[in-house]
């Protein structure tokens, strides 16, 4: 049975203080308050937000989340390393040529963020950029030009 991560439905990180989890669980009670919810009607499983506030703020508790969450994540990735979206070309990037950085390619994502790889980068072999925005990677398929 899959334990459902309190920081995640939080939106705090697993370091986040006591007041700040205590914050991050008002702000989700008072977002989801139905006279508040007219516009922007709530995903919030507010039971779940409830339970995640009962542990993280029992020191106790959250001690005893804490270890099964990190034996439940602590896997090492797979070998094959991120999950690679698609393969797409460095041509189909965008280049911006700047005089005081280094050049950067940039592809945007389909959730609105960008897939940002400079040639410092390439340079160094990296061949695969992660998305800010959503964590999706591609892979970029280029060549490397050798200097004459
Ligand atoms: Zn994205």
């Amino acid at each position: 049975m899959a334990q459902p991560d309190y920081y995640a439905v939080l939106g705090v990180l697993p370091t986040a203080p006591d007041d700040e989890i205590t914050r991050a669980w008002r702000r989700l009670v008072l977002a989801s308050h139905p006279d508040k919810t007219r516009t922007a009607p709530a995903q919030t499983d507010i039971r779940l937000v409830n339970e995640a506030r009962a542990v993280l703020s029992d020191p106790v508790r959250r001690a005893a989340f804490d270890a099964q969450r990190v034996s439940n994540h602590a896997a090492p990735p797979p070998p094959s390393g991120p999950r690679i979206r698609e393969h797409v070309s460095l041509e189909a990037f965008t280049a911006h040529p700047s005089a005081e950085e280094p050049e950067r390619f940039t592809l945007e994502c389909r959730c609105g963020q960008e897939y940002v790889v400079t040639v410092d980068e390439l340079e160094a072999g990296v061949d695969v950029v992660g998305c800010p925005g959503c964590g999706e990677y591609v892979g970029v398929d280029y060549e490397v030009v050798e200097e004459e």
